[in-house]
């Protein structure tokens, strides 16, 4: 991920969306999410201003937090650069190997996924008090087709091919 170069941000100068984006490369949409998520602007109206001096400081202090490990319930926000709670203390577990997978939830402030890798043998302890759902319920959930519907069509398939 790109590092973003706070120091091109002047603190006595007020900064549009548009323009505090282009300033340090990022999209608009970036700089909207830090406001919803404590980036002050000088006042409700609009075009939204932000003074110099609340971005730098805001951005340093998010670099800071992003310095900060996951404590038990945790899982890493890479927008919000911060530990979350996930969203009504849920998560997933994703398995990718056999003896670790991904903790996945959603960032209660940006609303984006959020990852925590884990081993099996630590994901009690890293999970803390969350509500963790197996990867199987959740497939169940996502496709609305059992799965055997899927693989029997994949063989009606192949006997045709065959033919
Ligand atoms: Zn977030």
């Amino acid at each position: 991920m790109r590092r973003i170069n706070v120091r091109r941000v002047k603190i006595h100068r007020n900064y549009t969306v548009d323009e505090a984006a282009r300033l340090l490369s990022v999209h608009k949409n970036t700089v909207r999410t830090w406001i919803k998520s404590g980036l002050q602007t000088i006042d409700d109206r609009r075009p939204t201003l932000i003074l110099g001096r609340h971005l730098s400081k805001y951005l340093y202090d998010r670099r800071k937090r992003s310095k900060q490990p996951c404590g038990p319930g945790q899982l890493f926000c890479v927008a919000c650069r911060a530990p979350k709670y996930p969203a009504g203390r849920l998560a997933e577990f994703l398995p990718l190997a056999p003896s670790s997978g991904n903790l996945r939830g959603i960032c209660p402030d940006c609303h984006g996924l959020i990852h925590r890798r884990v081993s099996r043998k630590d994901l009690a302890a890293v999970a803390g008090n969350l509500e963790v759902s197996a990867p199987q319920a959740e497939e169940r959930i996502r496709d609305s087709v059992p799965p055997s519907h899927n693989s029997d069509f994949a063989m009606e398939a192949n006997t045709d091919a065959d033919a």
